[in-house]
Protein backbone atom coordinates (compact mmCIF):
# COMPACT_ATOMS: atom_id res chain seq x y z
CA UNK A 1 0.00 0.00 0.00
CA UNK A 2 1.51 2.96 -1.19
CA UNK A 3 -0.01 6.10 -0.35
CA UNK A 4 -0.67 8.64 -3.06
CA UNK A 5 -0.60 12.11 -3.04
CA UNK A 6 -1.81 14.41 -5.74
CA UNK A 7 0.51 17.85 -5.48
CA UNK A 8 -2.19 20.47 -7.09
CA UNK A 9 -2.00 24.18 -6.80
CA UNK A 10 -1.83 27.21 -9.63
CA UNK A 11 0.64 27.70 -12.01
CA UNK A 12 4.18 29.28 -10.43
CA UNK A 13 3.67 28.35 -7.33
CA UNK A 14 6.47 25.77 -6.97
CA UNK A 15 4.76 22.66 -7.58
CA UNK A 16 7.19 21.53 -9.82
CA UNK A 17 10.16 22.59 -8.00
CA UNK A 18 8.77 20.76 -4.99
CA UNK A 19 7.94 17.61 -6.88
CA UNK A 20 11.49 17.74 -8.12
CA UNK A 21 12.76 18.27 -4.75
CA UNK A 22 10.57 15.40 -3.23
CA UNK A 23 11.20 12.92 -5.88
CA UNK A 24 14.83 13.70 -7.35
CA UNK A 25 12.79 13.30 -10.52
CA UNK A 26 13.81 15.48 -13.83
CA UNK A 27 10.32 16.92 -14.14
CA UNK A 28 10.46 20.03 -16.15
CA UNK A 29 10.92 22.93 -14.19
CA UNK A 30 10.18 26.57 -16.26
CA UNK A 31 9.15 30.18 -15.36
CA UNK A 32 5.54 29.72 -17.45
CA UNK A 33 2.52 28.52 -16.97
CA UNK A 34 1.59 25.07 -18.31
CA UNK A 35 5.52 23.96 -17.85
CA UNK A 36 3.98 20.49 -16.78
CA UNK A 37 1.97 19.37 -18.97
CA UNK A 38 1.76 15.55 -18.32
CA UNK A 39 1.49 14.39 -14.70
CA UNK A 40 4.60 12.90 -13.48
CA UNK A 41 4.90 10.49 -10.71
CA UNK A 42 7.27 9.65 -8.48
CA UNK A 43 7.46 6.94 -6.17
CA UNK A 44 9.51 8.07 -2.50
CA UNK A 45 10.84 6.33 0.29
CA UNK A 46 9.29 7.73 3.28
CA UNK A 47 12.16 8.53 6.11
CA UNK A 48 12.03 6.19 9.34
CA UNK A 49 14.41 6.84 12.01
CA UNK A 50 12.96 3.59 13.85
CA UNK A 51 13.61 1.86 10.63
CA UNK A 52 17.06 3.43 10.61
CA UNK A 53 18.04 2.20 14.17
CA UNK A 54 16.43 -1.47 13.69
CA UNK A 55 18.53 -2.13 10.57
CA UNK A 56 21.77 -1.30 12.46
CA UNK A 57 21.73 -3.40 14.98
CA UNK A 58 19.99 -6.21 12.58
CA UNK A 59 22.51 -5.45 9.37
CA UNK A 60 19.96 -7.05 6.85
CA UNK A 61 20.94 -7.33 3.32
CA UNK A 62 17.74 -5.05 2.30
CA UNK A 63 15.41 -2.38 4.64
CA UNK A 64 12.69 -1.71 3.25
CA UNK A 65 10.66 1.33 4.24
CA UNK A 66 7.34 2.74 3.42
CA UNK A 67 6.62 4.61 0.18
CA UNK A 68 4.87 8.08 -0.88
CA UNK A 69 3.71 8.12 -4.02
CA UNK A 70 3.91 11.78 -5.68
CA UNK A 71 1.69 13.13 -8.41
CA UNK A 72 2.66 16.42 -9.89
CA UNK A 73 -0.56 17.44 -11.56
CA UNK A 74 -0.03 20.56 -13.83
CA UNK A 75 -1.24 23.85 -12.96
CA UNK A 76 -4.63 24.11 -12.58
CA UNK A 77 -6.00 27.44 -14.10
CA UNK A 78 -9.40 28.53 -14.17
CA UNK A 79 -11.41 27.01 -16.14
CA UNK A 80 -9.59 23.46 -15.75
CA UNK A 81 -13.29 22.12 -15.16
CA UNK A 82 -14.12 23.25 -18.47
CA UNK A 83 -11.23 21.97 -20.71
CA UNK A 84 -9.71 25.30 -21.09
CA UNK A 85 -6.37 25.26 -19.76
CA UNK A 86 -5.27 21.61 -19.27
CA UNK A 87 -8.80 20.32 -19.04
CA UNK A 88 -10.56 17.70 -17.30
CA UNK A 89 -7.66 15.09 -17.87
CA UNK A 90 -5.90 16.74 -15.08
CA UNK A 91 -8.69 16.59 -12.66
CA UNK A 92 -9.12 12.90 -13.70
CA UNK A 93 -5.39 12.28 -11.95
CA UNK A 94 -6.37 13.82 -8.98
CA UNK A 95 -9.46 11.54 -8.18
CA UNK A 96 -6.74 8.38 -8.26
CA UNK A 97 -5.00 10.08 -5.64
CA UNK A 98 -5.52 9.34 -1.67
CA UNK A 99 -5.03 13.35 -0.61
CA UNK A 100 -3.84 16.26 -2.35
CA UNK A 101 -0.95 18.21 -0.96
CA UNK A 102 -2.19 22.06 -2.71
CA UNK A 103 0.65 24.34 -2.97
CA UNK A 104 0.12 27.91 -2.28
CA UNK A 105 2.77 30.46 -3.18
CA UNK A 106 3.84 32.82 0.22
CA UNK A 107 7.24 33.83 -1.31
CA UNK A 108 7.51 37.42 -3.44
CA UNK A 109 9.88 37.25 -5.97
CA UNK A 110 9.81 39.48 -8.86
CA UNK A 111 11.19 37.26 -11.14
CA UNK A 112 8.86 34.83 -11.02
CA UNK A 113 5.47 35.40 -12.92
CA UNK A 114 2.15 35.27 -10.20
CA UNK A 115 -0.46 34.59 -12.31
CA UNK A 116 -3.59 36.48 -10.09
CA UNK A 117 -0.61 39.30 -10.51
CA UNK A 118 0.08 39.23 -6.60
CA UNK A 119 0.76 37.49 -3.71
CA UNK A 120 -2.91 36.44 -2.56
CA UNK A 121 -3.26 32.62 -0.73
CA UNK A 122 -7.09 33.05 0.14
CA UNK A 123 -7.82 33.82 -3.81
CA UNK A 124 -5.20 30.93 -4.68
CA UNK A 125 -6.90 28.47 -2.91
CA UNK A 126 -10.26 30.04 -3.95
CA UNK A 127 -9.53 29.29 -7.71
CA UNK A 128 -8.62 26.28 -7.54
CA UNK A 129 -11.32 24.87 -5.13
CA UNK A 130 -13.82 26.44 -7.56
CA UNK A 131 -12.25 23.70 -10.10
CA UNK A 132 -12.26 20.76 -8.01
CA UNK A 133 -15.95 22.15 -6.89
CA UNK A 134 -17.19 22.20 -11.04
CA UNK A 135 -15.76 19.14 -11.41
CA UNK A 136 -17.92 17.36 -8.82
CA UNK A 137 -20.97 18.94 -9.63
CA UNK A 138 -22.09 16.97 -12.80
CA UNK A 139 -21.13 13.84 -11.17
CA UNK A 140 -23.06 14.51 -7.95
CA UNK A 141 -26.40 15.65 -10.38
CA UNK A 142 -26.17 12.63 -11.99
CA UNK A 143 -26.01 10.31 -9.22
CA UNK A 144 -28.51 12.48 -7.29
CA UNK A 145 -31.09 12.27 -10.17
CA UNK A 146 -30.58 8.40 -10.63
CA UNK A 147 -30.75 7.50 -7.07
CA UNK A 148 -33.83 9.79 -6.51
CA UNK A 149 -35.58 7.84 -9.13
CA UNK A 150 -34.45 4.09 -7.71
CA UNK A 151 -36.03 5.68 -4.13
CA UNK A 152 -39.01 7.08 -5.67
CA UNK A 153 -39.90 3.63 -7.85
CA UNK A 154 -38.93 1.65 -4.84
CA UNK A 155 -35.83 -0.31 -6.71
CA UNK A 156 -33.54 0.73 -4.05
CA UNK A 157 -33.64 1.66 -0.52
CA UNK A 158 -32.59 5.23 0.50
CA UNK A 159 -29.50 4.56 2.47
CA UNK A 160 -29.06 8.09 3.55
CA UNK A 161 -27.35 8.40 0.22
CA UNK A 162 -29.58 10.87 -1.19
CA UNK A 163 -29.55 12.99 1.77
CA UNK A 164 -25.90 13.23 1.54
CA UNK A 165 -26.32 13.94 -1.92
CA UNK A 166 -28.41 16.49 -1.59
CA UNK A 167 -25.96 18.41 1.06
CA UNK A 168 -23.00 17.84 -1.18
CA UNK A 169 -25.10 19.53 -4.37
CA UNK A 170 -26.07 22.45 -1.84
CA UNK A 171 -22.61 22.84 -0.56
CA UNK A 172 -21.56 22.71 -3.74
CA UNK A 173 -24.02 25.41 -5.12
CA UNK A 174 -23.02 27.48 -2.26
CA UNK A 175 -19.76 27.64 -3.11
CA UNK A 176 -18.25 25.12 -0.02
CA UNK A 177 -16.25 22.07 -1.08
CA UNK A 178 -17.16 18.59 -0.24
CA UNK A 179 -14.24 18.75 2.83
CA UNK A 180 -15.57 21.43 4.78
CA UNK A 181 -19.49 19.84 5.28
CA UNK A 182 -18.32 18.39 8.09
CA UNK A 183 -19.84 15.06 7.09
CA UNK A 184 -18.99 11.86 9.40
CA UNK A 185 -16.91 9.01 7.96
CA UNK A 186 -20.03 7.05 7.45
CA UNK A 187 -21.47 9.92 5.48
CA UNK A 188 -18.57 9.83 3.09
CA UNK A 189 -19.15 6.33 2.86
CA UNK A 190 -22.08 6.71 0.96
CA UNK A 191 -20.43 9.10 -1.78
CA UNK A 192 -17.23 7.34 -1.74
CA UNK A 193 -17.96 5.86 -5.30
CA UNK A 194 -18.35 8.80 -6.86
CA UNK A 195 -14.35 9.87 -5.69
CA UNK A 196 -15.32 13.63 -5.00
CA UNK A 197 -12.14 15.72 -5.84
CA UNK A 198 -13.81 18.31 -3.17
CA UNK A 199 -13.88 15.78 -0.46
CA UNK A 200 -10.46 14.53 -1.00
CA UNK A 201 -8.37 15.36 2.42
CA UNK A 202 -6.23 18.25 1.58
CA UNK A 203 -2.57 19.30 2.85
CA UNK A 204 -1.82 23.00 2.21
CA UNK A 205 1.86 23.70 1.80
CA UNK A 206 2.74 26.96 1.46
CA UNK A 207 5.45 27.65 -0.56
CA UNK A 208 7.49 29.92 1.83
CA UNK A 209 10.47 32.08 1.49
CA UNK A 210 13.65 30.38 3.22
CA UNK A 211 12.73 33.25 6.03
CA UNK A 212 9.55 31.74 7.08
CA UNK A 213 10.81 27.93 6.59
CA UNK A 214 10.78 26.92 10.16
CA UNK A 215 7.71 28.21 11.43
CA UNK A 216 5.55 25.56 13.44
CA UNK A 217 2.63 24.56 11.57
CA UNK A 218 -0.10 24.17 13.13
CA UNK A 219 -4.29 24.42 13.30
CA UNK A 220 -6.60 21.91 14.36
CA UNK A 221 -6.02 17.74 13.99
CA UNK A 222 -8.56 15.97 13.99
CA UNK A 223 -8.03 12.12 13.28
CA UNK A 224 -10.31 12.64 9.67
CA UNK A 225 -9.17 15.51 8.54
CA UNK A 226 -12.79 16.67 8.53
CA UNK A 227 -13.68 19.76 9.64
CA UNK A 228 -17.69 21.12 10.38
CA UNK A 229 -17.34 24.30 8.84
CA UNK A 230 -20.20 25.59 6.36
CA UNK A 231 -18.73 28.53 4.74
CA UNK A 232 -17.12 28.58 1.92
CA UNK A 233 -13.77 29.98 3.20
CA UNK A 234 -13.66 31.38 6.91
CA UNK A 235 -15.06 34.61 6.67
CA UNK A 236 -13.06 38.13 5.19
CA UNK A 237 -10.79 39.06 8.63
CA UNK A 238 -9.90 35.70 9.83
CA UNK A 239 -8.53 34.26 6.86
CA UNK A 240 -7.06 37.55 5.28
CA UNK A 241 -5.30 39.40 7.84
CA UNK A 242 -1.49 38.92 8.82
CA UNK A 243 0.97 37.72 6.30
CA UNK A 244 0.58 35.00 3.50
CA UNK A 245 1.29 32.32 5.77
CA UNK A 246 -1.00 33.20 8.33
CA UNK A 247 -3.83 33.20 6.02
CA UNK A 248 -3.06 29.48 4.47
CA UNK A 249 -2.86 28.34 8.53
CA UNK A 250 -6.74 30.49 9.26
CA UNK A 251 -7.92 28.52 6.51
CA UNK A 252 -6.23 25.44 7.06
CA UNK A 253 -6.93 25.91 11.02
CA UNK A 254 -11.09 26.71 10.19
CA UNK A 255 -11.64 23.22 8.43
CA UNK A 256 -9.82 21.81 10.48
CA UNK A 257 -7.59 20.58 7.76
CA UNK A 258 -3.30 20.51 8.09
CA UNK A 259 -0.74 22.75 6.47
CA UNK A 260 2.92 23.09 6.57
CA UNK A 261 5.42 25.99 5.62
CA UNK A 262 7.84 24.10 3.10
CA UNK A 263 10.33 26.31 0.90
CA UNK A 264 10.66 24.37 -2.27
CA UNK A 265 13.57 26.45 -2.91
CA UNK A 266 15.45 24.75 0.62
CA UNK A 267 14.40 21.42 -0.49
CA UNK A 268 15.70 21.39 -4.21
CA UNK A 269 18.81 22.84 -2.47
CA UNK A 270 18.97 20.37 0.18
CA UNK A 271 18.73 17.24 -2.72
CA UNK A 272 22.02 18.83 -3.62
CA UNK A 273 24.24 17.97 -0.35
CA UNK A 274 25.46 14.91 1.07
CA UNK A 275 23.32 13.93 4.45
CA UNK A 276 25.90 15.64 6.81
CA UNK A 277 25.72 18.65 5.21
CA UNK A 278 22.09 18.37 4.41
CA UNK A 279 21.18 18.24 8.64
CA UNK A 280 23.67 21.54 8.77
CA UNK A 281 21.93 23.16 6.24
CA UNK A 282 18.36 22.21 8.30
CA UNK A 283 19.24 23.29 11.86
CA UNK A 284 20.55 26.66 10.04
CA UNK A 285 17.37 26.89 8.96
CA UNK A 286 15.53 26.21 12.50
CA UNK A 287 14.30 23.02 10.76
CA UNK A 288 13.96 19.43 12.21
CA UNK A 289 13.25 17.34 9.22
CA UNK A 290 12.91 17.41 5.38
CA UNK A 291 9.77 18.99 4.10
CA UNK A 292 9.46 14.93 2.61
CA UNK A 293 9.54 13.39 6.22
CA UNK A 294 6.97 16.24 7.07
CA UNK A 295 4.77 16.36 4.70
CA UNK A 296 4.48 12.51 4.77
CA UNK A 297 4.35 12.13 8.48
CA UNK A 298 1.40 14.64 7.95
CA UNK A 299 -0.51 12.93 5.10
CA UNK A 300 -0.23 9.61 7.32
CA UNK A 301 -1.86 11.02 10.09
CA UNK A 302 -4.65 12.69 8.18
CA UNK A 303 -5.60 9.68 6.77
CA UNK A 304 -5.23 7.32 9.86
CA UNK A 305 -2.53 5.42 8.62
CA UNK A 306 0.29 4.45 11.29
CA UNK A 307 3.56 2.07 10.39
CA UNK A 308 4.26 -1.19 12.20
CA UNK A 309 7.65 -2.59 11.59
CA UNK A 310 9.46 -6.51 10.81
CA UNK A 311 13.03 -6.44 12.04
CA UNK A 312 15.40 -9.56 11.45
CA UNK A 313 18.41 -10.82 10.25
CA UNK A 314 17.18 -10.67 6.26
CA UNK A 315 15.05 -7.68 6.06
CA UNK A 316 14.15 -4.81 8.12
CA UNK A 317 11.06 -3.25 6.35
CA UNK A 318 8.15 -0.27 7.62
CA UNK A 319 4.58 -1.65 6.57
CA UNK A 320 1.59 0.37 6.20
CA UNK A 321 -1.95 -0.14 7.71
CA UNK A 322 -4.99 2.02 8.52
CA UNK A 323 -5.25 2.56 12.92
CA UNK A 324 -7.12 0.40 14.17
CA UNK A 325 -5.95 -2.72 12.20
CA UNK A 326 -6.19 -5.79 14.33
CA UNK A 327 -2.91 -8.40 14.45
CA UNK A 328 -4.69 -11.02 11.84
CA UNK A 329 -5.54 -8.13 9.27
CA UNK A 330 -2.40 -6.17 10.33
CA UNK A 331 -0.27 -10.08 9.22
CA UNK A 332 -2.40 -10.54 6.22
CA UNK A 333 -0.47 -7.16 4.86
CA UNK A 334 2.24 -8.86 4.64
CA UNK A 335 0.85 -12.35 3.20
CA UNK A 336 -2.66 -13.74 3.00
CA UNK A 337 -1.45 -17.15 4.50
CA UNK A 338 0.34 -14.83 7.76
CA UNK A 339 -3.44 -14.29 7.99
CA UNK A 340 -5.19 -17.25 7.17
CA UNK A 341 -2.73 -18.94 9.88
CA UNK A 342 -2.29 -16.40 12.55
CA UNK A 343 -1.95 -17.88 15.69
CA UNK A 344 -0.17 -15.08 17.58
CA UNK A 345 2.02 -12.18 17.11
CA UNK A 346 5.05 -11.74 19.48
CA UNK A 347 5.40 -7.56 19.77
CA UNK A 348 7.89 -5.36 20.98
CA UNK A 349 8.59 -1.42 21.06
CA UNK A 350 11.68 -0.69 18.81
CA UNK A 351 13.24 1.03 21.11
CA UNK A 352 13.80 -2.19 23.52
CA UNK A 353 14.77 -3.94 20.74
CA UNK A 354 17.31 -1.31 19.65
CA UNK A 355 18.44 -0.63 22.86
CA UNK A 356 19.07 -4.67 23.91
CA UNK A 357 20.35 -5.15 20.57
CA UNK A 358 17.86 -8.16 19.62
CA UNK A 359 14.91 -10.26 19.91
CA UNK A 360 16.43 -12.96 22.30
CA UNK A 361 17.79 -10.61 24.74
CA UNK A 362 14.32 -8.71 24.39
CA UNK A 363 12.85 -11.80 25.37
CA UNK A 364 14.84 -12.59 28.18
CA UNK A 365 14.20 -9.03 29.32
CA UNK A 366 10.46 -9.99 29.19
CA UNK A 367 10.17 -7.15 26.33
CA UNK A 368 8.43 -9.01 23.98
CA UNK A 369 4.60 -8.93 24.41
CA UNK A 370 2.80 -12.48 22.91
CA UNK A 371 -0.45 -10.44 21.38
CA UNK A 372 -3.60 -12.27 19.93
CA UNK A 373 -5.92 -11.94 16.97
CA UNK A 374 -7.91 -9.19 18.70
CA UNK A 375 -4.74 -6.83 19.45
CA UNK A 376 -5.23 -3.85 17.78
CA UNK A 377 -1.43 -2.68 16.38
CA UNK A 378 0.13 0.57 17.65
CA UNK A 379 2.37 2.84 15.65
CA UNK A 380 6.07 1.95 15.84
CA UNK A 381 5.16 -1.74 17.04
CA UNK A 382 7.45 -4.07 15.73
CA UNK A 383 6.31 -7.54 15.15
CA UNK A 384 7.26 -11.44 14.36
CA UNK A 385 4.23 -13.34 13.20
CA UNK A 386 3.58 -17.09 14.39
CA UNK A 387 1.21 -18.85 12.21
CA UNK A 388 0.75 -21.92 10.46
CA UNK A 389 -0.64 -22.80 6.84
P1 LIG B 1 4.75 25.24 -10.98
O1 LIG B 1 4.23 25.89 -12.22
O2 LIG B 1 3.81 25.44 -9.85
O3 LIG B 1 5.15 23.82 -11.16
O4 LIG B 1 6.04 26.08 -10.54
P2 LIG B 1 7.61 25.76 -10.74
O5 LIG B 1 8.04 24.76 -9.73
O6 LIG B 1 7.87 25.49 -12.18
O7 LIG B 1 8.24 27.14 -10.29
C1 LIG B 1 8.01 28.33 -11.02
C2 LIG B 1 9.16 29.29 -10.78
O8 LIG B 1 9.18 29.66 -9.38
C3 LIG B 1 10.52 28.66 -11.06
O9 LIG B 1 11.30 29.66 -11.68
C4 LIG B 1 11.06 28.32 -9.69
O10 LIG B 1 12.45 28.38 -9.64
C5 LIG B 1 10.44 29.40 -8.82
N1 LIG B 1 10.25 28.96 -7.43
C6 LIG B 1 9.66 27.81 -7.01
N2 LIG B 1 9.67 27.71 -5.68
C7 LIG B 1 10.30 28.82 -5.23
C8 LIG B 1 10.63 29.32 -3.91
O11 LIG B 1 10.37 28.69 -2.89
N3 LIG B 1 11.25 30.55 -3.86
C9 LIG B 1 11.56 31.25 -4.99
N4 LIG B 1 12.16 32.44 -4.84
N5 LIG B 1 11.29 30.81 -6.22
C10 LIG B 1 10.67 29.63 -6.35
Amino acid sequence: MSLSIGIVGLPNVGKSTLFNALTEAGALVANYPFATIDPNTGVVEVPDPRLTALAEVFKPPRTIPATVTFVDIAGLVKGASEGEGLGNKFLGHIRECDAIAMVVRCFEDDNVTHVGGRLDPRSDIETVDVELMLADMEGVQRRLERTRKAVEQKREKDTGELGVLERVQAGLDAGVPARRLGLTGEERELVRELNLLSLKPVIYIANVSEADAGRDSGGAHPPDGSGSVGTPLPPHGSGSVGTPVDVVAAIAAAEGGRWLPISAKIESELRELGPEEAAEYLAEMGLKESGLGRLAREAFEMLGLITFLTAGEKECRAWTIRRGTRAPQAAGVIHTDFERGFIKAEVADWRDLVELRGWAAARAAAKVRIEGKDYVFQDGDTVVFRFNV
